[in-house]
């Protein structure tokens, strides 16, 4: 039903029709007071708002108005006192800056006195006025109007600065040349052109939709922990996939911000994607070899580490071999370099095809390999590294040509043979060396009795060291003796270790270590220098010629200046070389041959005489014997020893001496320690003697005494 139309409907704004209403036809209870200027209840009403009101009847005149609307407008009071709404919309007019579209709502709300309006206006002097103008009185019995306006210039203008500085964000958002994503709850609410070039159309789905399905949890966790405006520790790295599928790296940052009154997450992702490609070659780079492309030593120990430590905790076991190429050497010398290289590069592509990705094979330099083998039983771990040695044995195709090679193997398991990987590529490395040692192109594992061994070897090494540098050697003296006669023809020397605890080592315990470690070289020249002084000393006090042997190492037999050193020793102690005689073994004179022959020529020249120690324990050849500028051969104590026992041995001794003999060489029977021994070498011609029977190795002041002692005896030395 539409209320009736108003009897005053000003087609343009003109003076008021109609008589004004008293105040009390209004209902208004502030009938004792001047309209417009209420007192009392309604006054404190309408003055309590912040709005401007401004009351007209149907009119069109002026039924009440407020302070606020007076000052808001700046209306003089005169012409609200007129009671003119034409008068007072005049001044309002002026004021506006659309005032004809103004004046048109004004119109259409003075034809329709039941609706409601609302409209912003902006006023010349800048402000911003909202207007709101309902019907006055009941709808059915409409009155008038009441007009209010508020001043929302502050409002307006904080919500354009804030539009402004929205189109800002949109402006360096979509400049941007990283993804911007703003998330409300799990939901994207925003996302930047770069965003949307890279990931798709995201908006509306949740945050965590193109991160990579292992990178989830943490995302989520961080995006729930943001939502609660929790601090988040700066940014961090994601993978993410793109429209186009490809796995992608981003640096991501979040902050939490407001958006419509509500928590949102601002996200930036900056793509580092081809930081993390260069990250990744420079890893490779560092842990890998150039050559084979195989991991090198660092990331092997890497590896090596993590497996020993599962192992631990699994009671499992980790497989360590050390393969070599044998020969490798020969290849490089007589193909070049390159075909090494080559060499190199295929064997690591046999090795690589005979494991499993869990495995290991790692370059450690030039023809050293080591493979790593976790979660293997031993015999499972002994059947990969028996393929290896066998696919080591097929040949190769190097520089155009086959090529045959094989491989030594030491292989050694954690964490029995090393708790860590440092021992247990050391015990690899001594099964290695073993399978050299017994011939090359071999597996040879480590075991538990090896390791102890190389332990006591590395601790009698450095005492040996601590020995020499404390001066804890000694010479002894043992007799040798002219079968027939008796009579004294020298002394060996044969050197003790006196330790300062007082115990005295035999030379067997010692004397293989100094030779491994090259610590025979000082020892030697000790016992050569002390031999002969001591000899020199001995001569001095009984007065007579002596001769002193001296026992050679293979080791000393191979130094370049071994004549040098022999010469020297002599020199030094004003012995003439006449009274020396070196003892070699069979092994010495055979290693290093020519120069070896050379050198003992060159001593056999100077005087001094050479015997071959040890004689049928090693290989001595006829024919070495007829080469070598030999004097006499010491038969072997452990033939000497069956004598009387063992039918062999005693064959063996005889037919030495008369082998010796053919050879124009005198013949040394050593360790005599009974009658029927020295009754049986006696008997086949044996020259020398030498024996417990005969005389015990002493120290040198002894030995002296003693030969005094025998001189007095029997009145001759020889
Ligand atoms: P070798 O050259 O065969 O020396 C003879 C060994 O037989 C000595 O043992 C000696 O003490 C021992 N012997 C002598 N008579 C008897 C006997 O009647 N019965 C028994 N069972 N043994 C007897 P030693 O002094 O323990 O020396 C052992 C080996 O150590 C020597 O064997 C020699 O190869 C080496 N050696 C000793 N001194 C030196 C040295 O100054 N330099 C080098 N390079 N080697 C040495
Ligand atoms: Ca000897
Ligand atoms: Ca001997």
């Amino acid at each position: 039903m539409r209320p009736p139309v108003p009897r005053s409907l000003p087609p343009v704004w003109k003076g008021p029709s109609g008589p004004i209403p008293t105040r009390a036809e209004l209902g208004l209870d502030n009938r004792d007071h001047a309209p417009g200027t209420p007192t009392g209840l309604l006054s404190s009403i309408l003055n309590s708002t912040a709005d401007g009101l401004l009351v007209i009847d149907r009119g069109g005149r002026i039924l009440a108005w407020n302070d606020m609307f007076v000052s808001m407008w700046n209306i003089p009071l005169g012409v609200m006192e007129s009671r003119r709404d034409d008068e007072a919309l005049a001044a309002v007019l002026d004021q506006v800056v659309d005032a004809e579209a103004f004046l048109g709502r004004i119109r259409e709300l003075y034809s329709h006195p039941e609706e409601e309006s609302f409209e912003t206006i902006s006023l010349k002097n800048g402000r911003i006025f909202e207007r709101f103008s309902r019907p006055l009185g009941p709808m059915r019995d409409i009155q008038g109007r009441v007009w209010s306006f508020r001043d929302a210039t502050i409002r307006r203008m904080a919500e354009r600065s804030l539009r402004e500085s929205e189109m800002r964000f949109r402006a360096f958002a979509e400049g941007a040349a990283c993804a911007l994503l703003i998330y409300r709850g799990e939901e994207i609410v925003f996302a930047n052109r770069w965003a949307i070039d890279a990931f798709g159309d995201v908006l509306g789905k949740p945050y965590w939709v193109c991160v990579h399905p292992d990178d989830v949890e943490i995302v989520k966790a961080r995006g729930r922990a943001r939502s609660r405006r929790e601090t988040v520790e700066g940014h961090y790295d994601v993978r993410l996939i793109d429209r186009e599928g490809r796995l992608r790296w981003f640096e991501v940052t979040g902050s939490t911000i407001e958006l419509d009154g509500q928590a949102a997450v601002l996200t930036t992702a900056y793509d580092i994607t081809k930081r993390k490609e260069a990250e990744d070659h420079t890893r490779h780079v560092a842990f890998h070899d150039a050559l084979t492309d195989l991991p090198n030593r660092a990331l092997f120990t890497d590896r090596a580490e993590a497996a020993l430590t599962l192992a631990r905790r699994e009671s499992g076991q980790v497989g360590v071999i050390l393969l070599d190429v044998d020969r490798f050497k020969n290849v490089n010398d007589s193909l070049g370099h390159d075909a090494g290289d080559e060499l190199i590069k295929r064997s690591a592509d046999r090795l690589r095809e005979v494991l499993r990705g869990s495995d290991t094979v790692a370059r450690l330099g030039g023809d050293e390999f080591a493979i790593l083998l976790p979660g293997l039983k031993s015999e499972e771990t002994v059947r990969v590294a028996r393929k290896l040695l066998e696919a080591m044995r097929q040949p190769f195709l190097v520089a155009g040509r086959e090529l045959r090679v094989s491989a030594s193997l030491g292989l050694a398991i954690g964490p029995q043979d090393g708790e860590n990987v440092q021992t247990l590529l050391k015990s690899a490395d001594t099964a290695m060396y073993r399978a050299k040692d017994a011939g090359r192109d071999r597996l040879q594992l480590f075991d538990a009795t090896m390791n102890r061994a190389a332990i006591q070897l590395l601790e009698l090494e450095n005492e040996l060291h601590e020995g020499l540098a404390h001066n804890e050697f000694a010479l002894y003296y043992q007799p040798i003796v002219r079968a027939v006669t008796g009579e004294l023809c020298g002394v060996e020397a044969l050197i003790r270790w006196r330790r300062p605890d007082g115990t005295v080592r035999e030379p067997d315990d010692f004397i293989p270590v100094a030779e491994a470690t090259g610590l025979i070289q000082p020892l030697g020249l000790f016992v050569l220098q002390a031999a002969c002084r001591d000899i020199a000393l001995m001569r001095a006090t009984l007065g007579t010629p002596l001769r002193v042997s001296v026992n050679i190492s293979a080791a000393q037999m191979r130094e370049p200046n071994i004549v040098g050193i022999v010469s020297n020793a002599l020199r030094a102690a004003s012995l003439d070389a006449g009274s020396l005689e070196l003892e070699i073994t069979e092994s010495s004179a055979l290693q290093g041959q020519e120069r070896t022959l050379e050198a003992l020529r060159e001593l056999v020249a100077m005087g001094v005489a050479i015997s071959l120690d040890d004689f049928g324990t090693g290989y001595a050849s006829l024919d070495l014997l007829r080469r070598l500028p030999i004097k006499r051969i010491k038969i072997d104590r452990t033939f000497v020893q069956d004598v009387g026992s063992d039918r062999v041995d005693e064959a063996i001794a005889s037919a030495t001496i008369a082998l010796a003999h053919q050879l124009s060489l005198e013949v040394v029977g050593e360790g005599v320690e009974t009658e029927f021994q020295r009754h049986f070498l006696e008997s086949h011609g044996c020259d020398l003697l030498q024996g417990h029977l005969l005389g015990r190795p002493m120290p040198r002041d002894e030995m002296t005494r003693s030969l005094q002692g025998r001189r007095t005896e029997e009145g001759v030395v020889s």
